[in-house]
């Protein structure tokens, strides 16, 4: 890995690991003991790529998926044939039957929804059961955790009209250590589990499944952790496998003197002779404009020939400037790779750096990557 791969287009290339996708529900199925786990592969399973994700995940086990919205629950439908699948984002009245005909469950977070859904139920005995999903805190998505009583009443005297396949709700900073606020989520949830007995639960997301044991009752529904993010804001090392890695070409270097400033509006002036090597990434790739370092304030940093190299200027739609002055002379060549995920550098550490989470670098991974797809652990 730290030998200089070498180029073979003038495209950055995103290797996407399946042996350490499968590790890694593993590790989460593990810990969450007697409960299902689920995988939420909204957003295109957070940028890897539906098509490659989901077979894997079946492959490892998974019965169980979340998608946000109906073209994504789809897509999950034709390559898993007889999973779970449960659309987050509520329903809209004219598409009863594309769930209808995939066999999907939509997330009903009020009663209008439960009102246009209830015609179809009606009119169609193979009717997908719903989820019904509760606020606890976000003042997102959900009926008030009050409604519940109501709700379920309806459910056992049958006027409800159609079955409830599973009650959940979702937290607000699960990622942080003895907080008060999920707490209370938790203890609200367990009401709410009392009041909809025979129906199964759900309520964590991937750092929950860690903080929150408890907590898991009978379906995780993880998605981050899966894909590699650290699920944790302690700085405890991160438990899952890195996924992706991502590489992208030295296209040009060049010394530059004292003075001289780099790129677009001249935010950084260089305080010493310094060698740049420019890469085949921009912001149209997903790298956020503002990752880079300024003469006021550090910022992100790539790896070239196992030494960091400062992001400089600012971060251009197709382009990234680097300070390659202290990496070894042979790894700074054009068609020479730099590792901008990777080799210990983490999607959290891009997330910190560019002054956003793991999650946004994540479903913005570009699309003009050459994609490689490889199955082998410890690479
Ligand atoms: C996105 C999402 C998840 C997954 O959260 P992670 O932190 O990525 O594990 C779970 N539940 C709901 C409702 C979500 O929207």
């Amino acid at each position: 890995m730290s030998s200089t791969p070498s180029a073979s287009s003038n495209s950055a290339v995103l290797t996407i690991n399946l042996a350490a996708l499968r590790e890694n529900w593993h590790t989460l199925d593990r810990l969450s003991g007697q409960a299902a786990t689920g995988a939420v592969v909204k957003a295109n399973a957070y940028g890897l790529g539906i098509e490659t994700v989901v077979p894997t995940l079946i492959d490892a086990g998974c019965r169980h998926f979340f998608v946000a919205h109906l073209s994504e629950a789809v897509r999950v439908r034709a390559l898993a044939p007889d999973a779970d699948i449960f659309v987050l984002n509520g329903f809209f009245p004219d598409t009863g039957h594309t769930y209808l005909q995939h066999q999907l469950t939509p997330v009903l977070g009020s009663f209008a929804e439960m009102d246009e859904w209830r015609p179809l139920a009606t009119e169609h005995r193979n009717i997908p059961p719903v989820a019904l999903h509760f606020d606890t805190g976000l003042n997102r998505l959900g009926f008030a955790p009050y409604d519940g009583k109501e709700i379920a009443e309806a459910h056992r005297s049958g006027s409800l009209g159609f079955p409830i396949r599973l009650v959940m709700s979702h937290f607000v900073e699960s990622e942080i250590e003895g907080s008060n606020v999920t707490a209370r989520q938790c203890a609200e949830f367990d009401d709410l589990r009392m009041i909809f007995k025979d129906i199964p639960a759900s309520l964590c997301n991937s750092s929950g499944i860690f903080l929150t044991p408890d907590s898991h009752y009978d379906l995780v529904r993880s998605g981050y952790a899966l894909y590699g993010g650290h699920p944790l804001w302690s700085n405890s090392a991160n438990p899952m496998s890195p996924v992706i890695r991502l590489e992208a070409p030295i296209i040009q270097t060049r010394l530059i003197p004292i003075g001289d400033s780099v790129g677009y509006g001249g935010f950084w002036t260089a305080a010493r002779p310094t060698r740049l090597a420019c890469l085949s990434l921009g912001y149209a790739d997903g790298l956020p404009r503002g990752s880079e370092s300024t003469t006021t304030r550090p910022g992100g940093y790539v790896i070239i020939g196992g030494v960091k190299c400062a992001m400089l200027g600012r971060v251009s739609m197709d382009l990234l400037i680097v300070d390659a002055t202290d990496a070894p002379c042979h790894a700074v060549q054009r068609g020479s790779m730099a590792t901008i995920i990777g080799d210990g550098l983490s999607i959290d550490c891009v997330g910190d750096n560019a002054r956003t989470i793991g999650y946004d670098i994540l479903v913005s991974l570009g699309h003009r990557f050459e994609r490689r797809v490889i199955d082998q652990l410890g690479v």
